[in-house]
């Protein structure tokens, strides 16, 4: 299948690992121009040399999303190097806790850094995509918006609330050309789970290849997810191919969930 993402610009954020990496891979691989964001300097300086020298045009900003003035930076920066079409918006996850220990200040961090910087930065590139008539946006959240997952207040509340704000937001710009999806990512084998395994391991006071085995076991697939497994999911919603898909989220688990729909 012909996915139309040759020359099309990419902003891609949380580009420097795991599953924002895989999709800023990807989607160089498919021949887009991408513009990657995220906190490490070093690891984007690398991955840009990385992709550059595979013939890929591509530049990078390290900046804290969390960062009020965050996404004007990556905007006024994205206009030096093209318009982007496609928008991947990733960030870390969120701390885990329980709703009933998460003070008010742990919320408010959390739709700092997952919620807020997803708004800003579609303000800013929606105008552009208006303009074409044609746009991408993919945001990655979590399998807990259809199940919410034990111990992860933050991810299940906010994901859920940028869920609604995509829903709403992708009727209101089809009519202009513009999709708006969601990845919902299964547990995927990336320094982010390794955290909240060895996190739940010290919990438990067992060894962490013991927390893993129990996870795996619960998976139909009987494996965690790799992040060219979730980005090709990604990719596709990105596609000029997926343009009748609005409004919806992409789970990508390994069959996970037990949810119907
Ligand atoms: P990761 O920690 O491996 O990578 C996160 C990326 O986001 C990195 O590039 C990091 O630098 C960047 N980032 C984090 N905070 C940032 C900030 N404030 N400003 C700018 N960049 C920031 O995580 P991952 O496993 O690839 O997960 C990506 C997203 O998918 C997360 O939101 C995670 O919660 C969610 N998710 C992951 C899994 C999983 O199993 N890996 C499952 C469900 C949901």
């Amino acid at each position: 299948m012909e996915l139309g993402i040759r020359g099309r610009t990419a902003l891609v954020t949380g580009a420097s690992k795991g599953i924002g990496r895989a999709v800023a891979e990807a989607l160089a691989a498919e021949g887009a121009r991408v513009f990657l964001v995220a906190r490490s300097r070093e690891r984007l300086l690398e991955l840009a040399r990385r992709l550059r020298e595979q013939g890929t045009e591509a530049d990078f900003l390290a900046v804290d999303l969390a960062r009020e003035d965050a996404a004007e930076r990556v905007l006024e920066a994205l206009r030096r190097f093209g318009d982007a079409e496609l928008f991947l918006g990733n960030t870390g996850g969120p701390p885990p806790g329980s709703a009933e220990d998460l003070p008010p200040e742990a919320w408010v961090r959390a739709f700092g850094e997952l919620f807020l910087p997803m708004v800003r930065l579609v303000r800013g590139l929606l105008p552009g995509m208006k303009a074409r008539r044609f746009g991408r946006i993919v945001f990655i959240t979590s399998i807990s918006v259809k199940e919410p997952v034990e111990n992860l207040a933050l991810s299940n509340g906010v994901r859920a609330g940028l869920t609604g704000y995509l829903k709403t937001l992708s009727r209101e710009v089809a009519p202009h050309g513009v999709t708006v999806n969601a990845v919902g990512p299964g547990y995927t084998q990336t320094e982010r789970v390794e955290a909240l395994l060895a996190h739940q391991a010290e919990r438990e006071g067992v060894p962490v290849e013991e927390v893993k085995g129990r996870l795996e076991a619960q998976i139909p697939m009987r494996r965690l997810g790799r992040p060219e497994e979730i980005a090709a999911a990604a990719v596709f919603l990105l596609s000029e191919p997926a343009g009748y898909i609005t409004g919806q989220t992409l789970i990508a688990d390994g069959g996970y969930v037990r949810a119907l729909l």
